[in-house]
């Protein structure tokens, strides 16, 4: 897929206030300072679309781009992160599960998870609650960059055996990426393509 526009559309906390044009969207979403922001312009092709920032837990709205006019690509908080206050964390929490819970355009969700790191709990709950809320969802693999090209395939089969002893009977579909070197930007964009038009 070529991305010909990507234009932001609309921030907030409040999921009845997202946009209602009936178009598929992805939302992205994981742990903060994943990579996040960082990956959004990278397959975007603009660097400030997403704002990258060197404090986690900045961006905590919904925040709505269109693409090309016929898709959402949707930036969710990163969640985790210990500074948010615990009752800011409870507020997007809550509009968070609403988001994932009521948004009936939502297709898939990514999560983005740092391809250097064991399962953290906290994705692996989130994964979870993607699992009992039957929301569709991939796995994205960060920084791949950071590893070799060994460790990669090792990182990815440790995790998938983590997901396994965590009751998935399967890995989900899984993207590799690095947005410094650009890794993964057209398989994903192929897969977004592929599911926007079966
Ligand atoms: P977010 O909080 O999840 O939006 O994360 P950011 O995109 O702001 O990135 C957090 C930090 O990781 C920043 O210092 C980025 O420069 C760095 N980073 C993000 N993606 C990559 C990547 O693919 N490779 C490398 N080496 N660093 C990355």
């Amino acid at each position: 897929m070529k991305i010909d526009t990507a234009e932001f559309v609309i921030s907030n906390s409040d999921v009845s206030k997202c946009p209602k044009e009936p178009l598929p969207e992805y939302a992205f979403i994981g742990r903060s300072n994943v990579g996040k922001s960082s990956l959004i312009n990278m397959l975007t092709n603009n660097k400030n679309l997403a704002k990258t920032s060197g404090k986690p837990g900045k961006t905590q709205l919904i925040n709505h781009f269109k693409i090309n006019s016929n898709w959402f690509l949707v930036d969710l908080p990163g969640y985790g992160y210990a500074k948010v206050s615990k009752k800011t964390k409870q507020i997007f929490q809550k509009f968070i599960t609403e988001y994932f819970e009521q948004r009936e355009q939502l297709v898939c969700a990514f999560v983005l998870v740092d391809i250097r790191l064991e399962a953290q709990k906290i994705d692996l709950e989130f994964i979870n609650y993607l699992g009992e809320t039957q929301v569709p969802f991939c796995i994205i693999f960060t920084k791949a960059d950071k590893i070799s090209r060994v460790k990669i395939d090792q990182h990815v089969a440790a995790y998938r055996k983590q997901l396994l002893a965590n009751n998935w009977e399967e890995m989900p579909d899984y993207f590799v990426t690095s947005s410094t070197e650009g890794t993964g930007r057209d398989t994903l964009l192929q897969y977004i393509d592929d599911v926007n038009q079966s």
